[in-house]
């Protein structure tokens, strides 16, 4: 059921940068995967050191994705593109809304080699696929709209569930994320959805600190953001019951542990719909 189609342009060998920490590697190793270097798992302690929790937070996070996208598929959606996928992590997006609607349509993309050398492992040969995968960088958003991979998928007359989960806290300010994300969002119909996750610093603001300073001293531009600034990707869209929340209590289900703290999670997420 799934085929990873290959731009042509991706057909060389893939630098994985190893000596470099990077952001999907460090996610990796936080939910127990075994796809990171010594880099990323260094990186990952001195993270842990300073936020004890990120271990939940990764969790927590992937499970509000698997729970977000269940709605969005039970709301009649056939359509996605999951920005920022990450390295697969069973169960990943298009076996949640597959299993609801097997014709559904996903479009995966990450901008990190090995996210790429997984979509290639994962090539099944097969012509019919209705999961592809497009290596692209969110900072070029007219990219992503733009590529042949996108539009030969989804069908932009058709609501589409936008996912962006755990990404935009790697964009500063200077970044312009509101602008990318109002530009992905305002080339989706109406009845299309956002499902968006977040990190912030609003639980524990020193401690927070820590985690963001163990991110940045490795190259990697973590900009926690308070709750206020988190709501604002939402302009203009509907928000979906119980609107921004720690990711654990948007409609948690039994993945979600009793008496888990909102300082033990430090992520808020949401998902709305476009009028
Ligand atoms: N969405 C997944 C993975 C989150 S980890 C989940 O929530 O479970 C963050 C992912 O964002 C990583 O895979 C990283 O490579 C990707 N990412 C970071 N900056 C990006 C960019 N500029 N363009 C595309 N992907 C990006």
């Amino acid at each position: 059921r799934l085929t990873w189609s290959q731009p042509a342009s991706d057909a060389g060998p893939v630098d994985l940068h190893i000596d470099q920490p990077h952001s999907a590697r460090i996610y990796d190793y936080l939910l127990g995967g075994k796809d990171h270097f010594p880099a990323d798992r260094e990186a990952a302690e001195k993270a842990l050191a300073g936020f004890p929790h990120a271990r939940t937070t990764a969790r927590q996070n992937r499970a509000f994705m698997i729970r977000a996208a269940r709605h969005v598929a039970e709301a009649g959606v056939r359509q996605f593109l999951d920005i920022g996928t990450g390295i697969p992590t069973s169960p990943n997006l298009h076996e949640i809304v597959q299993g609801i609607a097997p014709d559904a349509q996903i479009v995966y993309t990450d901008n990190d080699p090995i996210v790429l050398t997984h979509a290639r492992a994962l090539l099944t040969g097969s012509p019919a696929g209705r999961a592809v995968y497009l290596d692209a960088d969110l900072h070029d958003v007219e990219a992503i709209l733009d590529s042949a991979v996108l539009r030969d998928t989804i069908d932009f007359s058709r609501p589409v569930g936008l996912f962006v989960v755990a990404v935009l806290h790697f964009f500063p300010d200077g970044d312009d994320p509101y602008g990318i994300l109002r530009r992905l969002v305002e080339s989706l119909p109406a009845g299309s959805y956002l499902a968006l996750t977040h990190g912030t610093s609003d639980f524990d603001p020193a401690v927070d600190a820590q985690g963001e300073q163990a991110y940045r001293n490795r190259g990697i531009p973590l900009r926690l953001r308070r709750r206020a600034e988190i709501e604002r990707f939402f302009d203009g869209l509907d928000l979906l019951d119980p609107g921004v929340r720690p990711v654990h209590r948007w409609r948690p289900d039994d993945s979600v542990p009793a008496g888990l703290k909102d300082a033990e999670v430090g992520i808020y997420g949401a998902v709305a719909r476009r009028p």
